[in-house]
C-alpha cells in the first residue's frame, strides 16, 4: 500500500481526488480521522504539527526553587503528541505501507511537519521507503509532476525549523516566567515575552513615544486660483512650505495680476505594471480591501487548499520559467473574469513583470483554478479576484501617462501646476485596485496672461508619524527580518490577544508599554531586532547545511544567559517598576463613599472585585464574576453620573462582556434584592442609595442607631429594616447556594443555560435546596434535564440538604457521613426506622445511634421509636412468622425496618416499609390483610 501524508485533511482529500481521478475514492473514518483510498493508495491528513516540544517533566511548576526561569534555558525538551488519534492512525497505516510519501506544505514549517511524520512512521516501520513530494499548488499539473518526481526529505530544512521551535520555546518560556514572577503575576495575568513578539511590540511602543514627543511646527502654504476657458485651476507657490509667516505673507502680498505663463513642459511617464505578489505585498493589497492580515492569510490558505490559488506563503516575486502561464490563462477563461483574461491575452507584454526577490521554493502567489462567487462566498471571492487580477496585471503592458507642468509668474512670485492624462491604460485596465487619477489641464502657451482669482495662504501644522497599520507593520517586520512570512501576522494577533496592543492603527496598551520599557532598560537584547535577525541568519545557515542545529541552539543559549545575567541582577527593580506602573490601568475613579480610589483587584484563584484604596477604613466594594467568565479590565468610557471608568470582562475566544459603569451595574443588580425587603418603599430606597448603602448585606450589618442618624428615620423603622434585611439576606444566601449547587452539577449545553433552568424551577416555586430536595423528577425534566441526570441531581440535593439539616440537629459530621453513605438521607428515616437497622447498616454502636435518633426526633417534635427488649423482639418475631407466606428472611428485614410485631405491622405505612425493606408494597399489604383476618378470627 502507498501511504500519502498531507498537511491537513482537506489537502489529503484534494490529493486523492486529483490523483485518483477516474477511480473510485472511498472515505474511511477511524476515530474521527478520515482517510481516502483509491486502488492501492491511501491519503491521510495531519493537523499541521501533531507533536509539540515541551520541557521534560518537573519544569511545569512556576514557583519551583530548583527549576528557576533561568534553568529553562538549558532544560531538555521532549516531543509530546498533541493529536493522539491522528498519530495512532498514521502509525497503524504505516505498519502496512510499502511506500510512504510525505506531501506536506512546501516550506520550512511543512518540512518540519513532514519530518515529524517521518519519525512517527520510522517508529513502527524501520524499512518502508519514505519520499517527499513538493508542490506549490494543489492542481493536477503540479501534483502529477510532484508525485512522479519525488525526492528525499530535506533534513537540513527541517532542522532549521526545529532549531527555531527550540529557541522560541526557550526564549519565550524563560523570559515570560521571569518577568511574570518578578511582577508577581500569574494565571491569566501573566506577562508574555517572546523572541519575535517583543521586538515587534517595541517598534509599536517606539512609534507611540515618537508621536508623544512630537512637537508640531506651524508652516504656511501659498496657492492661487486662476481661470482658463471657464475652468478654475489651482497653482501652488514653488517655494513649497514657508516656515516663516512673514516671508509667506510677503510672497502673498507681492502676488499681483497678471499671471504670466513662463513655461509649459510636456512629457510622458511610464507607469510600470506591478510585480507579482509575495506574502507581504499580498497582505498590503488585501488591507486596502479592508481585510486584516490574519484574515487575509486564513482566506488565502483556504483558497490554496481548494486549488484556486498557489501556496500563499512565499517570499518570491519572480515567476519561475517552469510556470505554465499560458495554461493558467486558459484555465481562467472559465472564470467570471473571462473578458479581462481575453484582454490580457490580446495585449500581453513580452515578459511578465518581476520583483526584487527571487527565491526558489515557491512561485509568487497566483491563481491556479477558476472559481465563482457562489462557490467561494463574498470575502473569499474578493481575495480570489485580487490574486487573479494581480496575476493579469503582471502580464499586462505598462501604462503610459502624458504629463504637463506649467510654470507661472505673478508679481515676481513663481507658481506651478501639474496635470496628467492616461494615454495608455495598460495594466490599469485589469487591475482597478490601484488608483489612476487623471488631472486634465487646458492648453497653455508661454507668454499667455491670466487673471488671479484668489490668493490663499493656509496655516498648517506638521503631523507626527502615523501609527502602524497591521500591513505597514508586517512590511516593517519584513524589512527588519523579524519573523517569517508564515508567522508575522500570527505574532501581531498574539500581541493583540495578550492585551499588549489594541486598535487599528495599532497602539500599545499601558502594560505593553511598561513591559517593553522595563526590558529595554534591563535586557535590551530581548527587545532589539538584532538578536532576532541574527537567529534568522543562523536558520539560513542550517538550511544550507553550513551550521548544525545544536551549534545554533548553543549560541542562542549563550545570548539568553547573558540577558539573564542582567535581568536577575535587577529582578526587584523590574518587578516593582512593572507593578507600580501597571497598577494605574486598574484604577476606575473616586470611591462614592470616601473619595478614595476605586480599582479592579485580581486575587489568586480567579477572584476579582472592585475595592477602595482606603480599605480597611472604607470597606466599599463591588463584586465581579469570577475571572473564568472574563478577566476584568478598564475601558476608556466613563459614566456621566458616577465619573467612573467602565469595566469589561475579556475572555480568549469569546465576545467581551461589558459590565459598563461598575456602580450603575452594582445598583442595578441589587435593586431586585433590596425590593424584597418588606419594609422597603421607593422613598426609602432612594434614601439609602443617597447615603451610599447599595446592598441588603450592608443593611443587615448596620446598627439600627447608625441608620437612625444617617437616614433620619425613626428607631422602630430602623430596627425593622435591619431585621428584614437579615432575613432577606439569609434567603438570598440559600438561593445562591441552590444556584451554585446546580451549576456545579449541570453542564451547559446548547439551548440549556443556567438562567433558563433557574427560571423554570423558580416558576415551580423551587429556589432553594430545600425545595430541590423535595422536588419530583418531573420538575427538573420540565427544565430540560434528562431522566438519569434529574434522578442523580435530586438524590444529591437530598444528601446535601438533609445533610445540612441533620448537622443542624446535632449529628456530628463523622457520623453523618456514615448515615449518608448507608443511604439514610432524610431526618424522617431516623424516626421511622428501628435504631437497630441504622446501627446494623452504618456499623455504629446501637447506643450512639439511639442517642442520634433521640436528637433528631426531638428536633422534629416526633416520638422516638420505643426501645424494645430482646425478649419482646423474639416474641414479636414469632408473631410475624405466624403470617402465611412471611418467612425468616422477610421477618428479619421487617424487624430491622422497625416493624417488630403484628401491632407495628398493622400501624405501618406499606409504602414506607416497602422503601425501607425492599419487600414489594403489595406483599406488605397482603401480610397486613392476612394478619388482620387472623386477629379477627381470634377475637371472634
Ligand atoms: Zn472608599
Ligand atoms: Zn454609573
Amino acid at each position: 500500500m502507498h501511504l500519502i501524508v498531507a498537511e491537513k485533511n482537506i489537502s489529503a482529500r484534494r490529493i486523492a481526488e486529483i490523483l485518483g481521478e477516474g477511480k473510485k475514492i472511498t472515505e474511511h473514518r477511524d476515530a474521527g480521522v478520515s482517510t481516502y483510498s483509491f486502488g492501492d493508495v491511501v491519503t491521510v491528513g495531519l493537523r499541521g504539527h501533531v507533536v509539540e516540544i515541551d520541557f521534560e517533566p518537573g519544569y511545569q511548576n512556576w514557583r519551583s526553587e530548583e527549576y528557576t526561569p533561568r534553568s529553562l534555558i538549558d532544560a531538555k525538551t521532549i516531543k509530546v503528541p498533541t493529536e493522539k488519534k491522528i498519530v495512532s492512525l498514521l502509525q497503524k497505516l504505516a505498519r502496512k505501507a510499502d511506500r510512504v510519501t510525505i506531501a506536506t506544505d512546501f516550506d520550512t514549517e511543512g518540512e518540519l511537519i513532514g519530518k515529524e511524520a517521518f519519525e512517527l512512521v520510522r517508529d513502527v516501520n524501520k524499512k518502508v521507503p519514505v519520499d517527499r513530494a513538493r508542490f506549490s499548488a494543489i492542481t493536477k499539473g503540479e501534483l502529477v509532476h510532484a508525485f512522479a518526481n519525488t525526492t528525499e526529505l530535506d533534513f537540513a530544512l527541517a532542522a532549521a525549523g526545529e532549531a527555531r521551535q527550540s529557541i522560541d520555546l526557550m526564549w519565550g518560556a524563560s523570559l515570560t516566567r521571569f518577568i511574570s514572577l518578578a511582577a508577581r503575576r500569574g494565571g491569566q495575568n501573566i506577562l508574555s515575552v517572546g523572541r519575535v513578539q517583543s521586538p515587534t511590540l517595541c517598534m509599536i511602543v517606539d512609534r507611540e513615544k515618537e508621536i508623544e514627543a512630537f512637537v508640531p511646527e506651524k508652516y504656511w502654504q501659498l496657492a492661487l486660483e486662476t481661470e482658463k476657458a471657464g475652468e478654475r485651476i489651482e497653482a501652488r507657490h514653488t517655494h513649497g512650505r514657508f516656515h516663516d509667516k512673514a516671508e509667506a505673507e510677503g510672497a502673498r502680498d507681492r502676488t499681483r495680476e497678471p499671471l504670466v505663463v513662463t513655461d509649459v513642459k510636456e512629457g510622458t511617464k511610464q507607469d510600470r505594471a506591478p510585480s507579482p505578489f509575495d506574502t507581504t505585498t499580498f497582505i498590503v493589497a488585501a488591507a486596502r480591501l479592508g481585510l486584516s492580515a490574519a484574515n487575509a492569510m486564513r482566506i488565502a490558505e483556504d483558497l490554496y487548499m481548494n486549488g484556486f490559488i498557489s501556496y500563499p506563503r512565499t517570499d518570491n516575486t519572480v515567476y519561475p520559467a517552469s510556470l505554465d502561464i499560458a495554461g493558467i490563462l486558459k484555465t481562467l477563461r472559465n472564470s467570471p473574469f473571462k473578458k479581462d483574461v481575453e484582454w490580457t491575452l490580446a495585449n500581453r507584454r513580452p515578459v511578465p513583470t518581476r520583483g526584487k526577490k527571487l527565491t526558489t521554493d515557491h512561485p509568487p502567489i497566483h491563481p491556479t483554478g477558476a472559481a465563482t462567487r457562489e462557490q467561494l462566498g463574498d470575502d473569499a471571492f474578493r481575495v480570489y479576484e485580487l490574486v487573479l487580477r494581480r496575476f493579469l496585471a503582471t502580464l499586462a503592458p505598462d501604462a503610459m501617462w502624458n504629463t504637463l507642468k506649467i510654470l507661472f509668474v505673478a508679481g515676481g512670485e513663481e507658481y506651478t501646476t501639474t496635470g496628467g492624462q492616461l494615454l495608455e491604460p495598460g495594466w490599469h485596465a485589469v487591475y482597478p485596485f490601484s488608483e489612476a487619477k487623471e488631472v486634465l489641464l487646458p492648453v497653455f502657451s508661454a507668454g499667455e496672461k491670466l487673471p488671479v482669482k484668489m490668493v490663499s495662504l493656509d496655516e498648517k501644522e506638521t503631523q507626527p508619524p502615523a501609527r502602524y497599520t497591521q500591513s505597514k507593520l508586517i512590511q516593517r517586520m519584513e524589512e527588519l527580518g523579524l519573523g517569517t512570512k508564515s508567522t508575522r501576522h500570527e505574532v501581531i494577533a498574539k500581541l493583540v490577544s495578550r492585551k499588549y496592543i489594541e486598535g487599528n492603527p495599532l497602539r500599545p496598551t499601558l502594560v505593553g508599554r511598561v513591559v517593553t520599557e522595563s526590558l529595554e532598560q534591563h535586557a535590551d537584547t530581548v527587545t532589539r531586532p538584532d538578536m532576532t535577525q541574527k537567529i534568522e541568519a543562523h536558520m539560513q545557515q542550517i538550511k544550507e547545511s553550513r551550521r548544525t542545529r545544536e551549534d545554533v541552539i548553543r549560541e542562542s543559549r549563550e545570548m539568553l544567559h547573558a540577558a539573564f545575567d542582567q535581568l536577575e541582577k535587577n529582578e526587584q527593580v523590574i518587578g516593582d517598576d512593572i507593578r507600580n506602573r501597571t497598577a494605574e490601568e486598574m484604577n476606575l475613579g473616586k470611591c462614592p463613599v470616601c473619595g478614595g480610589m476605586l480599582a479592579i483587584k485580581h486575587l489568586r484563584g480567579n477572584t476579582q472585585f472592585i475595592g477602595c484604596s482606603h480599605y480597611p477604613d472604607c470597606s466599599f466594594n463591588i463584586g465581579l464574576p469570577m475571572a473564568q467568565w472574563g478577566f476584568a479590565v478598564r475601558t476608556d468610557d466613563i459614566c456621566d453620573k458616577h465619573h467612573l471608568n467602565f469595566v469589561r470582562l475579556v475572555r480568549k475566544g469569546a465576545r467581551p462582556w461589558d459590565i459598563g459603569c461598575p456602580l450603575c451595574h452594582h445598583i442595578d443588580s441589587n435593586r431586585e434584592s433590596l425590593s424584597e425587603i418588606p419594609s422597603m418603599t421607593p422613598a426609602l430606597a432612594g434614601n439609602i442609595l443617597a447615603h451610599h448603602i447599595y446592598t441588603v448585606a450592608e443593611l443587615a450589618r448596620s446598627m439600627p442607631e447608625d441608620l437612625v442618624k444617617r437616614l433620619m428615620i425613626p428607631q422602630a423603622d430602623a430596627v425593622r429594616l435591619v431585621t428584614d434585611a437579615g432575613s432577606v439576606l439569609e434567603k438570598l444566601r440559600r438561593r445562591s447556594e441552590c444556584r451554585k449547587f446546580l451549576r456545579e452539577r449541570l453542564i451547559p449545553r446548547k439551548g440549556r443555560s443556567y438562567a433558563k433552568i433557574m427560571d423554570c424551577l423558580k416558576a415551580q416555586g423551587i429556589t432553594e435546596l430545600a425545595g430541590l430536595a423535595r422536588a419530583e423528577p418531573a420538575a427538573l425534566k420540565s427544565a430540560g434535564i434528562g431522566d438519569a441526570e434529574a434522578d442523580q441531581v435530586l438524590a444529591e440535593a437530598k444528601t446535601v440538604y438533609y445533610g445540612q439539616v441533620l448537622r443542624g440537629m446535632g449529628i456530628p459530621a463523622v457520623s453523618l457521613k456514615k448515615y449518608l453513605s448507608a443511604g439514610f438521607t432524610t431526618p424522617d428515616a431516623f424516626c421511622e426506622l428501628a435504631p437497630e437497622t441504622l446501627s446494623e447498616r452504618t456499623g455504629m454502636s446501637l447506643g450512639t445511634v439511639q442517642k442520634h435518633v433521640a436528637m433528631v426526633c426531638k428536633a422534629l417534635d416526633k416520638p422516638a421509636p420505643k426501645k424494645v427488649s430482646k425478649l419482646q423482639t423474639e416474641k414479636g418475631r414469632k408473631e410475624l412468622l405466624t403470617i402465611k407466606g412471611l418467612g425468616e428472611q422477610a421477618a428479619g428485614k421487617l424487624i430491622l425496618a422497625g416493624v417488630t410485631d403484628g401491632k407495628s405491622l398493622m400501624a405501618a405505612d406499606p409504602e414506607i416499609v416497602a422503601g425501607n425493606t425492599g419487600i414489594p408494597e403489595q406483599k406488605i399489604r397482603d401480610y397486613q390483610a392476612i394478619f388482620k383476618k387472623k386477629k379477627d378470627i381470634i377475637q371472634l
